[in-house]
């Protein structure tokens, strides 16, 4: 006998699970479906937690290393530990993934563990070890995406890696070689190459964050280079062949045909969505042909009436808060109020060392509309905070409309700008303008400050330039 609910949500990611908490807040009888045993989706468990735990501990190794005796610390003796930076690392994700599960109990949500399947319009099937069939006006799906393998370098999960094994490694390689210098390359190349690995970078495109602005891509591209990556680009894999411990990686670069060898390979050309075993095609829910991608209307619903589907699972970044936010509008269109998603200020972060943060649009994006523009900056070099710090690299960058003062976009490459770019976000979610960001009153010392600067170059003039 199927059990009955008023919305049942497939896969407990970021997506998912805030979905179920709003829509359990709202007054609907919830079921959460997921075939991991411990809930929080890619994000808690594989993806943004974990990654930003290596990150930080590999940064406090590198500045011990290279940058304490900069402020007179003298370190001897100094040694990794990676078996225990793991355990830190599983320690974190373990007591946010059981946060999660607190979180489902506390607000009143069913939690089924299995794999879940479309069976017709309100009705999934769940095979697990407790098989079971529920049924729901509307049903929601969260089952967000999986690393994409290369068709020629399928992953063996020990020489050729996904992310899931590039945050798992317990020994740091000797030559670690990148294919793919997006997110999970600059990160977790960051990761190994400050715990002691080289590492190559092989991308494809002319330059790296296409979709960042140019000028501050361009200058965390340098700092990376300077760090000790070595980035490939206009780098064509074609081929790779495993000898032993050794893989030899053939490409083609500047029409010349050249080879990488490495001891492991990480494989980050991008994600795809994880429909498989859904049922999507039986229960007639189409997806984009070339992505994969389920298609959804502007209120997120697929072609079958009340079935929708959010986060990696449909277009757009494929970003754990843009996952959220859309969990929430769902919930709150399905009781009757006004959710809503503002793409056009939705923020990007890579974790890098500096931090590279951004909402809005970019300075080429801006200049393509032909309307004219105003540019303030301001850099960390001149900033109190950062000098303390010892984190000068970088700037606050801010492309205002020239007539109306409005702000467009923000970008700021830094320490902590994954913080600073909040106020960014804010601004332009209130449709704030450069003088309006400069009258804000910014708390000193602080990094903040030189967002209120970079604001106040681009309305009038920076005070500390
Ligand atoms: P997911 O988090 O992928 O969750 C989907 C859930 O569905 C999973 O739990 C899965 O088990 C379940 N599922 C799948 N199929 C089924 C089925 N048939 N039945 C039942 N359950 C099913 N984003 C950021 O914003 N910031 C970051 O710093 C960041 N870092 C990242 C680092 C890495 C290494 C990776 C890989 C990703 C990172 N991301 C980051 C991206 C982020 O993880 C995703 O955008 C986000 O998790 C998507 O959320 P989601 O809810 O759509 O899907
Ligand atoms: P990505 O899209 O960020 O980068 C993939 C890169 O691989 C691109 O630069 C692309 O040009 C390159 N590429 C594609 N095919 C190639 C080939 N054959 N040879 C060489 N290069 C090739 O994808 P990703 O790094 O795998 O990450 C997947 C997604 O996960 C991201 O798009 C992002 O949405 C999410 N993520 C976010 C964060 C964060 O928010 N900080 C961190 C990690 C992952």
């Amino acid at each position: 006998m199927a059990v009955h609910f008023d919305l049942i949500v497939v896969g407990a990611g970021p997506g998912g699970y805030v979905a179920a908490i709003r829509a359990a807040q709202l007054g609907m009888k919830v079921a959460i479906v997921d075939k991991s045993r411990t809930l929080g989706g890619t994000c808690l468990n594989i993806g943004c937690i974990p990654s930003k735990a290596l990150l930080d501990s590999s940064e406090l190794y590198y500045l011990a290393k290279q940058r304490f005796g900069r402020h007179g610390i003298q370190v001897q003796g100094l040694g990794l530990d990676i078996p225990r930076m793991l355990a830190r690392k599983d320690a974190i994700v373990k007591s946010l993934t059981d946060g999660v599960a607190f979180l489902m109990k506390k607000n009143g949500i069913t939690v089924f563990q299995g794999s879940a399947r479309l069976i017709g319009q309100g009705k999934i099937a769940v095979s697990g070890d407790k098989a079971a069939e529920l049924e729901a006006p509307a049903l929601l799906l969260a089952t967000g995406s999986e690393p994409t393998p290369l068709p020629f370098l399928p992953f063996d999960g020990k020489q050729i890696i996904s992310s899931t094994e590039a945050l798992t490694l317990d020994a740091v390689p000797q030559h670690l070689i990148v294919i793919g210098g997006g997110y999970i390359g600059l990160e977790l190349g960051s990761v190994w190459s400050r715990l002691g690995s080289k590492v190559t970078v092989l991308e494809f495109l002319p330059k790296l964050l296409p979709l960042n602005d140019a000028e501050v891509a361009g200058m965390l591209t340098r700092s990376l280079v300077k760090q000790g990556l070595e980035i490939n680009l206009e780098t064509r894999v074609t081929g790779a062949t495993k000898d032993g411990a050794q893989v030899t990686v053939q490409v083609q670069q500047n029409g010349q045909a050249k080879t990488f060898q490495g001891d492991k390979v990480l494989v980050a050309v991008g994600r795809r969505p994880c429909t498989s075993g859904l049922g999507l095609a039986e229960a007639g829910v189409p997806t984009e042909d070339k992505t994969g991608k389920v298609l959804v209307n502007e209120n997120y619903e697929t072609r079958l009436p009340g079935v929708y589907a959010i986060g990696d699972l449909i277009a757009g970044p494929m970003l754990a808060h843009k996952a959220s936010e859309e969990g929430i509008a769902v919930a709150e269109n399905l009781a009757k109020k006004s959710g809503h998603v503002n793409y056009a200020a939705i923020p990007s972060v890579i974790y890098t060392a500096p931090e590279l943060a951004a909402v809005g649009l970019t300075e080429e994006q801006v200049k393509e509309t032909g309307r004219p523009y105003k540019v303030g900056k301001f850099p960390f070099q001149a900033n109190g905070r950062a000098k303390c710090l010892d984190e000068t690299e970088g700037l606050v960058k801010i492309i205002t409309d020239a007539k109306s003062d409005r702000l467009l976009g923000m970008h700021i490459l830094g320490p902590r700008a994954s913080d600073m770019i909040a106020e960014g976000v804010l601004a332009l979610e209130f449709g704030a303008s450069a003088e309006d960001i400069a009258r804000t009153c910014h708390g000193h010392p602080t990094l903040s400050e030189a967002v209120g600067e970079a604001a106040r170059a681009a309305w009038e003039k920076a005070i500390h330039a």
